[in-house]
C-alpha cells in the first residue's frame, strides 16, 4: 500500500468572514448594491442611495469597508462607498 500523502490544505478563514453574518444586507436583495447595465442619472442616484441607507446602520460597516477598500473591490456599494468613492479614497492613501 503506498504511503498515505496527507493534503495541504489552507488554513480556515472563517474568522475573516464572520463579519458578514451581522450584515444588514445579509437578507436584502443584493441588486440594490450593483448598477445594473446602462443605469445612470436619477435611477442610479436612488439605487445608491437606498442601498447607502442599509450601510449606514450596519453594524460590521467598518469591517465592510476595510474589507472593500483592502481587496480592491471594483463593483458595488461596498461599507457605504460606492465604487468612486472607493477610488478616490484609495488614491488619498497613496497620496499620503
Ligand atoms: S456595510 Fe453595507 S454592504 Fe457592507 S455588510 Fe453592511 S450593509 Fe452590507
Amino acid at each position: 500500500m503506498p504511503a498515505l500523502k496527507l493534503l495541504k490544505l489552507p488554513p480556515p478563514v472563517a474568522e475573516s468572514w464572520d463579519w458578514q453574518m451581522d450584515a444588514a444586507c445579509r437578507d436584502v436583495d443584493g441588486a440594490i448594491f450593483f448598477h445594473p447595465d446602462n443605469e445612470r442619472g436619477e435611477l442610479r442616484e436612488e439605487r445608491v442611495a437606498a442601498a447607502k441607507r442599509i450601510c449606514q446602520v450596519c453594524p460590521v460597516r467598518a469591517q465592510c469597508s476595510s474589507y472593500a477598500l483592502e481587496s480592491g473591490e471594483r463593483y458595488g456599494v461596498w461599507g457605504g462607498m460606492t465604487e468612486e468613492e472607493r477610488k478616490a479614497a484609495r488614491r488619498r492613501r497613496v497620496v499620503r
